[in-house]
């Protein structure tokens, strides 16, 4: 980045022009990639002028001036570059990639968004385990039988998703509730969710994966289906450390302010999810979409907090789908998408 910094004088200005005159210039055909794509990469904003065919290009005050087709840029009205030509052809600025590379360089690049509410962790949480198996199922084929389990698919699909999820965030620490086939109560899972946060402030989100299943031993229901927290579950979400030092009445207020912004979180976070599952997993259906259910976990996590049910292990076709490695590598890449996209959003906006 240029660290001449020079505010805009008349005296600049024919400086300016002299150079571009002295560097002629000769015709060239539009090649390279539209302006706009420099302008977004490098956060910088133009000024054209259709008349005299010249443009600046700013960032704060460094600055880049130019003409159509000419061979020579200025940067800050003081210093010579050599460019291959930006070229105004039909209403619109090409950049040459070697021109776009130096501007680039000049300009850096766009830093990434601030993250203004950073999220300390994610919790990944595989339903069931150990001595409890979740759903079951036998199929037998040509006289074999083979035994499915809610607790090894979850736990599967869970350690997947930490592991597509690790490279696309950088800042929240993934956790999950177990890495093997432990038995944990579920107030275990909700309190290891808990106490991650160390400070009041700290943004924890909470994602328990489990197998749907209905209660006929074989049934049509199929697909994914997303549970959130119903808003008529009245909870307290308040750390204690801050209820305590409030008024009951100033603290009951902030409860329920907490507890619709936890609910708002996840739906958000619920439907990134099934989008994103969609996307990597079009033979599964998403029709059932995000609902409401009163899940122990989902309640007891004092944070945003979905329960992802990946399939119903008692639907034949689903079931097919969950025994296969390649579908639950696909779930977990989906899932993983969707949490990386609530992220950006959760920690970017507002
Ligand atoms: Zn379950």
């Amino acid at each position: 980045m240029g660290s001449r910094r020079s505010p805009l004088r008349p005296r600049d200005v024919i400086v300016f022009a002299l150079l571009l005159v002295i560097a002629g210039g000769g015709l060239y055909a539009a090649d390279g990639r539209p302006i706009g794509e420099l302008l977004e990469e490098t956060g910088a904003i133009l000024e054209w002028d259709d008349f005299s065919r010249s443009g600046m290009i700013w960032k704060g005050l460094d600055s880049i001036g130019f003409m159509s087709g000419e061979e020579i840029a200025v940067a800050d009205f003081t210093e010579l570059m050599r460019i291959e030509p930006i070229v105004y052809e039909l209403g619109r600025l090409y950049v040459p990639d070697p021109t776009f590379e130096a501007l680039v360089q000049r300009l850096g690049r766009v830093g990434p968004a601030p993250r203004l509410r950073p999220v300390k962790a994610i919790v990944i949480d595989a339903g069931h385990g150990g001595r409890d198996p979740g759903a079951v199922r036998t199929v037998t084929v040509d006289g074999e039988s083979t035994m499915y389990m809610e607790k090894e698919f979850a736990l599967d699909i869970a350690q997947r998703i930490r592991s597509e999820l690790t490279p696309l965030i950088d800042g929240p620490e993934i956790v999950l509730t177990r890495d093997s086939d432990v038995f944990l109560e579920l107030p275990e899972r909700t309190e290891l969710a808990n106490n991650l946060r160390e400070d009041p402030l700290d943004n924890i989100l909470f994602i328990s994966i489990h197998v749907n299943s209905s209660a006929a031993l074989w049934g049509d229901g199929r697909g994914v289906e997303i549970f959130y927290l119903p808003p008529t579950q009245r909870r307290q979400v308040l750390e204690a450390s801050v209820a305590e030092t409030l008024e009951p009445d100033i603290s009951a207020i902030l409860n329920n302010l907490k507890e619709e912004e936890y609910t708002w979180e996840s739906v958000q976070m619920g439907y990134a999810i099934l989008e994103a599952v969609a996307t990597y997993v079009p033979e599964t259906p998403i029709e059932r979409g995000v609902r409401v259910a009163n899940f122990h976990v989902v309640r007891e996590a004092r944070m945003p907090s979905i329960l992802v049910e990946t399939g119903f292990i008692n639907n034949r076709e689903d079931l097919a789908l969950l025994a296969d490695s390649a579908y639950r590598q696909r779930m977990a890449e989906g899932v993983a998408a969707g949490i990386a996209a609530y992220v950006e959003d959760f920690e970017t906006l507002q």
